[in-house]
């Protein structure tokens, strides 16, 4: 009909019937000029997210119409869960189209490494999952570093064609946009950002200057992170959202770290070895002893090994064990979306623990 309203923020079609539905928002505010739903409007004011999920099947949809679009695609991961935030069937679907990699959220990886590693390395990783990508780059939207680079890559790459935006939530998606509106046009959050997964719900163009857009495809929500079993209260202190600072350890055999009360590794055997861990500065990491560690988190967990809260305990999943037997040196342990732990040296056999739903895996080490 004539009379379809967007919000401003995460695109949604207004409504104003239902206050509990999708895209409501007070009959009054129709009369503004910039209309905003009241779910963008609650996060942008108090912070504050409703649960929201694109299902597979929506998702799916949208990713089938990439294939018949002639587009550039610029599919934004989170450098700091690489894997996690891939979205590994994505190359599946974007038929001839170009895709450009951006690895978002730089500034959280410590300031030693090296940028030209690091993209190798993701070239190398995407290679492994399929995608071969037109160019890769590293940006970190929040602080605006390498938005001009980025700019000037995509516009190289699009021959007078629109842009398609794809990355899973909470990859920093909305914020790089808006750093583009802004490079662009000077305005500023022009789209919803939030710290929680599944916040931006419809597609929003950002007008070029030749008549083609910059089309922002809503996320999708990676359901192995741990973002979806911890405590909203909590996902600040465990989300790493500033430079990492290693956390170096010299472990023996039958010695287990822990990684506040989110995860478990337990190095079983290969002899005195040196492991580097990279998580949350808020997260506090406990060494013990392999026998003891069953007792300790029995015992211990919401309190001395936290998070979880103990107020959140019955709900938080019991942790599930994946055993690797690593030969090669550099090599990472992820928990997804949680962060890392480098093998430093050869030859280790590993318990690694995370909640029920979490994944972990094994790669090539990232620094
Ligand atoms: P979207 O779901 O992919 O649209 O993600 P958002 O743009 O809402 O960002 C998710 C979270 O990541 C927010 O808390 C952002 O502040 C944060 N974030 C986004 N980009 C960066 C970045 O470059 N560096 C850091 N440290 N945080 C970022």
């Amino acid at each position: 009909s004539e009379n379809v309203v967007s919000c401003i923020g995460c695109g949604v079609i207004i409504q104003t019937e239902n206050k509990e539905g999708l895209g409501y928002a007070p009959p009054s505010s129709l009369e503004k000029e910039q209309v905003v739903c009241q779910r963008c409007f609650r996060l942008k004011h108090y912070n504050e997210v409703q649960d929201v999920a694109l299902t597979d099947d929506d998702f799916l949809k949208i990713l089938n119409g990439l294939g018949e679009v002639d587009a550039l695609i610029v599919k934004v991961v989170d450098i700091v869960d690489f894997n996690g935030s891939f979205l590994a069937g994505l190359h599946r679907f974007v038929g001839k189209n170009p895709v450009i990699l951006i690895g978002n959220k730089s500034d959280i990886l410590p300031k030693s490494v090296k940028p030209n590693k690091l993209i190798n390395w993701m070239k190398y990783e995407a290679k492994q999952l399929g995608l071969k990508p037109a160019e890769v780059l590293l940006c970190s939207a929040e602080k605006g570093h390498h938005i001009k680079e980025t700019l000037d890559v995509i516009e190289k790459h699009r021959r007078g064609k629109d842009v398609y935006i794809v990355g899973c939530t909470n990859v920093g998606k909305s914020t790089f946009i808006n750093r583009i509106i802004k490079e662009v046009t000077g305005e500023e959050d022009i789209i919803t950002t939030s710290q929680f997964p599944g916040t931006t719900l419809d597609m929003i163009e950002i007008p070029l200057d030749d008549g083609q857009a910059i089309i922002d495809t809503p996320g999708i929500i990676n359901r192995d992170q741990m973002a979806h079993v911890i405590n909203k209260k909590d996902l600040k202190r465990v989300m790493p959202r500033k430079e990492m600072k290693p956390k170096s350890f010299q472990l023996n055999e039958e010695q287990s770290l822990f990684v506040g009360g989110l995860a478990r590794f337990d190095y079983m055997s290969g002899g005195k070895k040196s492991f580097t861990c990279y998580f949350s500065n808020e997260l506090e990491i406990h060494r013990t002893k392999l026998e003891n560690a069953d007792n300790l988190y029995e015992k211990h967990a919401g309190e001395l090994l936290t998070p979880p809260r103990r107020e959140d305990l019955e709900s938080f999943p019991e942790l599930v064990k994946h055993e690797f037997s690593v030969k090669d040196e550099k090599m990472d342990i992820v928990f997804s979306g949680l962060g890392w732990i480098t093998i430093n040296e050869p030859g280790a056999k590993i318990a690694a623990y995370a909640p029920k739903g979490v994944s972990v895996l094994v790669r090539k080490s990232l620094i």
